[in-house]
């Protein structure tokens, strides 16, 4: 029976969760809800409750590193300090920034500018190596942008030249706070505005940054240096590494590097440092008075839609919940995820990568021994479940002084997070890390370490329960594992071997196969009309392949079920995509997510298996049908 009076067989989405969807109420707070968001709402909820409870000394948490959550949660919740300190504690920052007039002065401080979080004009990190998983390599790319993609930067772009608007404003207001006069506040702005504009016509865009195997550019140190100069790339590494500095850089935005005088040189220093003076002082407002806070949240809010801040109890929870997050991830897993589950989880998720070994065995377009090296893949994928065993020790290191402000303590906790992470190069890879913490609603697949992670967050109605049926389950929670799972073979992820390496282990005549169908998936998508704007076939073509990977895999197990639902399944697939979100939410989704709109989510995969013409009669007069040679399943 469908809910409304739309046919499921014209539009499966609205069939499922028209309903709903015409009686939800987005939160001011929130730029969506229904499905992910609905799910990520509970688990705040509950969380907040509990820090509610851990504050208040009611309740405790056996884990040894809450007690720094817990702290740095009744730091936020102190406004009394922070409104009474205002701006002061970011003033020594922005002062020590000001001074610095010259190139010189400005590479006798990077080393630490780093490790405080202040933006440099190349931004650093270290990482897994892409061609040599086992080691971590030094990275390299462009700054960030005020605009979310470089496409806003179009001369006929209006919503770019709008946003721009509301962030000078925003920043406007924000320099007011600052000692600096009425004449420098006007200038660190244009500067502010004129660096972006440039770093804009050097960076990625969100397109070239989706396909990431691109990101694999080794240079020489001393090659970027001689790009990056005035900026003395080589200094920098030896304060941070001493003789241990690497000779070898990974570049992943080689334009933004060899172009990067383009927007940052000697006579135009000016521009980076008043640039960095404003992200710096952006980035604090956070931690400091409500007022301050409330005001450097104005642009992001415009830029997703959200009508007002959380309450003050949810931005502490949210601000613990990230800083402290693998700890957080743990309690919430050990607390509120049961083991009965995991392990039926973990079943379901081996079902799905042995059937995903027989599909390849079947597959018609990869040579024999193309075939035995994506099933050596699929054999070695680890799986991730719920939430990790151990804390890594990093997180107990996590701590700051108690009589701290909020701004000095997250500082102090983000240079030991950035010092963690440097520190890393001179180590082999850690493949036993979480990506993602235990209480986040979402799943990955790491290319480079050829593994899957599902939070306990996830793992709960509509996606899965004990208590759905398996045809359910596999509709929700199983289409997303065949999800992850296909990553590992997506245009992406199928330039990496088994062990997470950048190697081409295809033969030439496969990709090519491979190719012309993911050229098919990207015409599926692109251009489809979406509220006033297109959908890019090549932005999404990776994700849709995932979701056509997952859906194809989940139909496989359904032939085997005894008592296989295929209505069941397609709606709680419709039903996990259910989303309403905010229209400015919506525009930012369609020009940079990396995913099709929801709705198409829901709508367009189901039509390319003859299960689900069968499961509801779908025919040639039905919206949701498409002429059988025009259906695609890659994976
Ligand atoms: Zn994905």
């Amino acid at each position: 029976m469908n809910e409304t009076n739309v046919r499921i067989q014209d539009d499966l989405y609205e069939a499922v969760n028209g309903e709903w969807l015409k009686n939800a109420v987005i939160p001011d707070d929130r730029s969506t809800i229904g499905g992910f968001s609905t799910l990520d709402q509970d688990v705040e909820q509950i969380m907040m409750a509990d820090f509610r409870a851990f504050a208040a000394g009611e309740k405790s948490s056996d884990l040894p590193q809450m007690k720094y959550a817990v702290a740095l949660y009744k730091k936020v919740l102190d406004t009394e300090r922070r409104n009474r300190e205002g701006i002061r504690p970011v003033l020594p920052i922005l002062e020590q920034l000001r001074a610095i007039t010259t190139p010189a002065q400005l590479n006798q401080q990077a080393a630490k500018l780093l490790l405080t979080g202040v933006p440099l004009p190349l931004q650093m990190d270290v990482t897994a190596d892409m061609q040599n998983a086992e080691k971590n390599s030094f990275v390299v790319a462009g700054p960030d942008l005020i605009l979310p993609d470089t496409t806003y930067y179009a001369e006929d772009n209006q919503q770019g030249k709008q946003l721009l608007a509301v962030w000078s404003d925003m920043v406007t207001k924000l320099l007011a706070y600052t000692p600096l006069t009425e004449a420098e506040q006007k200038q660190y702005l244009a500067d502010a505005l004129a660096f972006d504009a440039l770093v804009s016509k050097k960076v990625k865009s969100q397109l070239e940054w989706s396909e990431y195997y691109k990101c694999h550019n080794p240079m020489s140190v001393d090659e970027v240096a001689g790009y990056a100069s005035p900026l003395d790339v080589k200094l920098m590494l030896t304060e941070l590494y001493g003789d241990r500095a690497p000779d070898t850089l990974i570049v992943y935005d080689p334009k933004a590097v060899k172009e990067m005088n383009g927007y940052f040189s000697r006579e135009n220093f000016s521009l980076y440092i008043h640039w960095a003076y404003i992200r710096t002082l952006l980035k604090a407002t956070a931690c400091l008075s409500e007022e301050l806070a409330a005001l450097g949240k104005t642009y992001s809010r415009t830029l997703t839609g959200v009508a007002a801040d959380p309450v003050l109890e949810k931005q502490a929870y949210q601000l613990v919940s990230a800083t402290y997050a693998e700890p957080i991830g743990v309690y919430y897993g050990q607390t509120y995820f049961g083991e009965a589950a995991k392990q039926d989880v973990v079943d379901m998720v081996k079902k799905i990568i042995e059937t995903y070994k027989l599909r390849m065995q079947k597959n018609d377009f990869l040579a024999e021994e193309t075939k035995a090296k994506a099933i050596q893949k699929l054999s070695t994928i680890e799986i991730k479940m719920g939430y990790p065993d151990e804390i890594k020790p990093i997180w107990s290191r996590l701590v700051f002084d108690e009589n701290d402000s909020l701004f000095a303590a997250m500082r102090s906790l983000a240079a030991i997070r950035t010092r963690d992470r440097l520190d890393k190069l001179l180590k082999p890879v850690d493949r036993t890390e979480w990506l993602m913490p235990g209480h986040m609603v979402n799943a990955c697949y790491n290319p480079s370490s050829n593994d899957i992670t599902f939070p306990a967050a996830i793992l709960q109605k509509p996606f899965y329960a004990l208590a759905q049926s398996h045809s359910e389950n596999l509709g929700g929670i199983g289409a997303v594992i065949g999800h992850e799972i296909s990553h590992a073979f997506d245009n992406n992820g199928a330039k990496f071997d088994e062990h997470g390496n950048l190697n081409n282990w295809w033969k030439d005549e496969d990709f090519q196969a491979f190719q012309a169908l993911t050229k098919g998936m990207v015409e599926q998508f692109e251009g489809i009309e979406f509220h006033g704007g297109k959908v890019s076939g090549e932005l999404t073509v990776s994700e849709n392949i995932a979701d056509n990977g997952g859906m194809g895999v989940t139909l496989e197990i359904m032939h085997t079920l005894p008592d296989a639902d295929y209505r069941a399944y397609f709606k709680n697939w419709a039903r996990v995509w259910c989303m309403k979100a905010k229209e400015e939410y919506i525009q930012l989704l369609l020009s940079c997510d990396v995913h099709s709109p929801n709705v198409l989510r829901a709508n367009m995969m189901p039509r390319n298996f003859n299960e689900w013409y069968e499961a509801f009669g779908v025919t040639e007069q039905d919206q949701m049908y498409i002429d059988p040679e025009k259906r695609i399943s890659i994976w």
